[in-house]
């Protein structure tokens, strides 16, 4: 079991800016694997089935649940969301580090199941800010909005749950803590 690659999980409200700092890490390295999620929502213009995300009916989706085939599985926002296990088991048994990129609920999966897990919550400056993002992203719905601004709400009274809070109050300066926090994880 030497060999089992890290396992860094990166939480925060929908809008907060996981997803560039997701993107920003695996610029920077090669030996970071991310886990491909499946959701039961519909693509967002641009958004490519494999690639940002396995977009599934909710039957399948309900089958694969039913199989534990998902590692964590999460309801957000009126959709499923889920990590597949297969693939990162796959990946971690073979010394490669894994990135899960997800909401808290399935964080707080991860943290039963994999103790050892970097868990970072990536935290806006302020609702302000993060209600400012969403809207500015201009990929959801009024309802949608609300909808996650409610949930991230919630979300921001668990911070205190996590190996490290990082507030996201300039990409650049975010990404660079969060490269420090995996780097002094992996050597410690
Ligand atoms: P979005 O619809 O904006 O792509 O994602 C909504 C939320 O679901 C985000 O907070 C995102 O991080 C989270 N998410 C994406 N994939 C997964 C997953 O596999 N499991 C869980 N629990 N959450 C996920």
């Amino acid at each position: 079991m030497s060999s089992l690659g890290n396992l860094t999980v990166l939480t925060g409200p929908s809008g907060v800016g996981k997803g560039t700092i997701v993107r920003k890490i695996l610029d920077s390295y090669s030996d970071v694997w991310l886990s491909i999620s499946a959701t039961t929502r519909h693509p967002r213009s641009g958004e490519i089935e494999g690639e940002h995300y396995y977009f599934l009916e909710k039957e399948i989706f309900q089958e694969i649940i039913d199989k534990e085939g998902f590692l964590e599985w999460a309801s957000f926002s009126n959709n499923f969301y889920g990590t597949p296990k297969k693939k990162v088991i796959e990946k971690m048994e073979t010394g490669i580090n894994v990135l899960l990129e997800i909401e808290l609920e399935g964080a707080r999966q991860i943290r039963k199941s994999f103790p050892d897990a970097f868990q970072i919550f990536l935290a806006p400056p302020n609702l302000f800010e993060l209600e400012k993002r969403i809207r500015g992203r201009g990929t959801e719905t009024e309802e949608s909005i609300r909808d996650r601004l409610a949930t991230a709400k919630k979300e921001l009274c668990a911070k205190k749950e996590f190996d490290a809070v990082v507030i996201n109050e300039d990409i650049e300066k975010a990404f660079k803590e969060i490269e420090g926090l995996m780097r002094l994880k992996k050597e410690f």
